[in-house]
């Protein structure tokens, strides 16, 4: 009787493993052709400057469209992509789309913003991933002033000599460099002077609370401190709320972006946000 339950017992983890596999084998598959298949998408999401509320930039976040499934989460293909060395390929799509994009914006009358694009580890690390932006410098013509890149603190905690000159160069052909998620990393406070960055991104989940819970508004006042004293700009991520902004506000975060301005939308719609430059007369 004991002996039947555990061996049904034994069957259904067999099963949901064997499923689990399954699903991800074909995620995978699926992965392959995507690029090819232009199943891909470029989304945006403003920047918010905290004292003037002007949109001045955007992070480009990836979005797959699955054909007969639906939007694909990237939290969910990005890790497997990283797994398999495919984000190489799409890392690339994404940087080239962002310049394309850029490219676009400039000369069409509309008051100049930045973009930024996250990196993912696997792709950071591939030797010639240097090589590979300059490519796409070439090929879209794009000043990289007008184009940043998002990083995490263990891509950094990987490799520090390694990051510190990567960084370096992407910061001499003209690119600001991020740090994403901050607070969540295990990086030490006394590193940071040491990383060429520009931006630090405070990981939403201190912005989330900041106003219930004062250990969350001390964590990010103490960022917030911290990143001017080393001359770096402040963005809080997952804004939601007016009482969030007037917070932030008050701890003199320099821009804002999260729900409560706009959720991730797509290139054109994103476009709509943006303001002409005044007219000559
Ligand atoms: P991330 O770089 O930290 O991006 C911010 C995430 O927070 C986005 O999720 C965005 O939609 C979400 N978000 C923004 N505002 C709010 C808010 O007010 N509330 C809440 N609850 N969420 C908000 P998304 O687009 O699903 O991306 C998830 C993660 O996937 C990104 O986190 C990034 O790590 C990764 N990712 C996205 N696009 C790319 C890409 O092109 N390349 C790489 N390597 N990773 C990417
Ligand atoms: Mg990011
Ligand atoms: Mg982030
Ligand atoms: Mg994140």
């Amino acid at each position: 009787e004991a002996k039947d339950k555990g061996k049904n017992n034994y069957r259904f983890f067999d099963y949901i493993l064997t499923e689990r596999m399954a699903k991800r084998v074909e995620l995978e598959r699926s992965m392959r052709t995507a690029l090819e298949n232009d199943e891909f998408a470029l989304y945006y999401q403003p920047l918010v400057e905290a004292q003037t509320g002007v949109v001045v930039g955007a992070e480009a976040l990836i979005r797959w469209f699955r054909p007969g499934q639906g939007m694909v989460s990237p939290a969910e293909f990005i890790p497997i992509a990283e797994e398999t060395g495919l984000i190489v390929d799409i890392g690339d799509w994404v940087i080239r789309t962002a310049c394309q994009h850029q490219q676009a914006w400039r000369g069409s009358g509309l008051a100049p913003i930045h973009l930024s694009v996250n990196l993912s580890t696997r792709q950071f690390q591939e030797p010639n991933f240097l090589d590979r932006v300059r490519r796409v410098v070439e090929e879209t013509g794009v000043d990289l002033h007008g184009i940043g890149f998002e990083i995490t603190e263990s891509l950094i905690m990987q490799d520090v000599d390694y990051a510190i000159k990567m960084l370096n160069e992407l910061r001499n052909m003209g690119s600001i460099i991020s740090i994403d998620d901050f607070g969540t990393g295990y990086s030490s406070l006394a590193y940071l002077k040491k990383f060429p960055i520009d931006k630090l991104k405070v990981d939403r989940t201190f912005v989330r609370d900041i106003t219930t819970r004062a250990e969350d508004a001390a964590i990010t006042k103490t960022i917030i401190t911290l990143a001017k004293s080393l001359d770096l700009k402040v963005v809080a991520e997952g804004v939601e709320t007016i009482e969030q902004i007037e917070k932030l506000r008050e701890l003199q975060c320099d821009e804002f972006q999260g729900f409560y301005f706009s959720k991730p939308v797509p290139v054109l719609e994103f476009t709509k946000m943006l303001t002409p430059l005044p007219k000559l007369s």
